[in-house]
């Protein structure tokens, strides 16, 4: 399975991140990393969270399959607990059940998709929220997004490219959104709509990183070696080529271990890239994200600080309008005969037209 980095610090941003959400709290005011995948329909970014996850439970393939947002929130448990080896999803809109069965985990996200944007490919901005705890994953927040396509299909829209394009900007834009730029290498990379539209939110190139996914099926004697090392279109945080499992792979029912294994085969076995292998990997993609991650939740904690602490200041003031807090029964039982004396004060001096002073004191 894919290593992990222990960090203590992303768990508890994730947490943040649930009850916020929870609570309805806009989360564009405080905004939590996280991780977002995009590209074009079918490149493999689906493929790729899932092998970072290290578990096969997203809907994938040569279709339309990932049709709402889907935030995966990967909470990394120590192997030491109790329940070692025990790994489980837990959906927002099903809270408290555990889904063991990942096959299930699947089941329910085509269910859940299909109830909000039909069965016949309709896309729909609504968020599918599911939570991951396993000792076997990275701790951080990813997110699926539809891939972008043109030509409508289905019960699409006629305007599903700027629909998902939108769909997509909202959820880069802020800036605390790590971008994972999905290209597949059999296909013209220059031109790779995933570039395209992280430039659009992130100008600079400073929180996208590059994946090349299909290095298996390139061209015969092409190779994507200067696109990993930034030498064509150049980024920050740089490129990581993938090989994930194929469609036959995926009918045959091969598993991500299996595939994981291939694909260190393939690396090692190639005559370019075993040279770049620091580029080379769905491992070394894994720990490249988890020190992004790390370095930018440093980076943020002072104003996530500041945020929380002007909020907890608001809340305590508005508290306070409310008066004093009373716990025990005898302090709840004097506060209430206190109200009911001012209660029967006022108003038998408005029924006599006296002065409170004549009442019971
Ligand atoms: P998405 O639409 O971007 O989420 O793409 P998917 O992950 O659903 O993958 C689309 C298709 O590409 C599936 O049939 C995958 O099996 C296939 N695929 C994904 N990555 C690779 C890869 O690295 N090599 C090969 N040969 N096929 C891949
Ligand atoms: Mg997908």
């Amino acid at each position: 399975t894919v290593a992990t980095i222990g960090s203590s610090l992303i768990p508890v941003i994730n947490k943040l991140h649930d009850i916020l959400a929870s609570s309805g709290t806009e989360l564009s005011d405080i905004s939590v990393p996280q991780v977002a995948v995009v590209g074009s329909q079918s490149s493999g970014k689906s493929s790729v969270l899932e092998a970072l996850v290290g578990r096969d439970f997203l809907p994938r393939g040569c279709d339309i399959c990932t049709r709402r947002p889907l935030v995966l929130m990967l909470e990394n448990r120590s192997p030491n607990s109790d329940d070692d080896r025990i790994e489980w999803g837990e959906f927002r809109h099903l809270p408290g059940r555990r889904f063991y069965d990942f096959s299930q985990i699947r089941r329910e996200i085509q269910a859940e998709t299909e109830r909000e944007a039909g069965c016949n490919k309709g896309v729909s901005e609504k968020q599918i929220r599911l939570k991951i705890s396993s000792p076997n994953v990275l701790n951080m927040t990813l997110i699926d997004l539809p891939g972008i396509t043109k030509v409508p299909v289905g019960d699409q829209p006629s305007d599903i490219e700027a629909r998902i394009r939108r769909m997509i900007m909202a959820h880069i834009n802020n800036e605390n959104c790590i971008i994972l730029a999905v290209s597949p290498a059999n296909s013209d990379l220059a031109t790779s709509d995933a570039l395209q539209i992280a430039k659009l939110a992130d100008p600079t190139g400073s929180r996208t990183v590059g994946v090349i996914t299909k290095l298996d099926i390139m061209d015969r004697g092409t190779n994507a070696c200067n696109f990993l090392l930034g030498k064509v279109v150049p980024l920050k945080l740089g490129y990581v080529g993938v090989v994930n499992r194929c469609q036959e792979d995926i009918n045959k029912n091969r598993s991500i271990q299996e595939a994981l294994a291939y694909e260190e085969q393939f690396f090692h076995d190639h005559p370019v890239y075993n040279s770049v292998s620091n580029h080379c990997g769905i491992p070394q993609l894994a720990k490249k994200l988890n020190q992004i991650l790390e370095q930018h939740i440093r980076k943020d904690l002072p104003r996530l600080k500041a945020v929380l602490n002007s909020r907890m200041h608001a809340a305590m003031k508005e508290l306070q309008t409310y008066g004093d807090v009373v716990e025990s029964k005898a302090e709840q039982g004097a506060a209430l005969l206190h109200i009911l004396r001012r209660y029967c004060d006022d108003f038998s001096a408005m029924v006599d037209g006296k002065s409170p002073d004549m009442s019971t004191k």
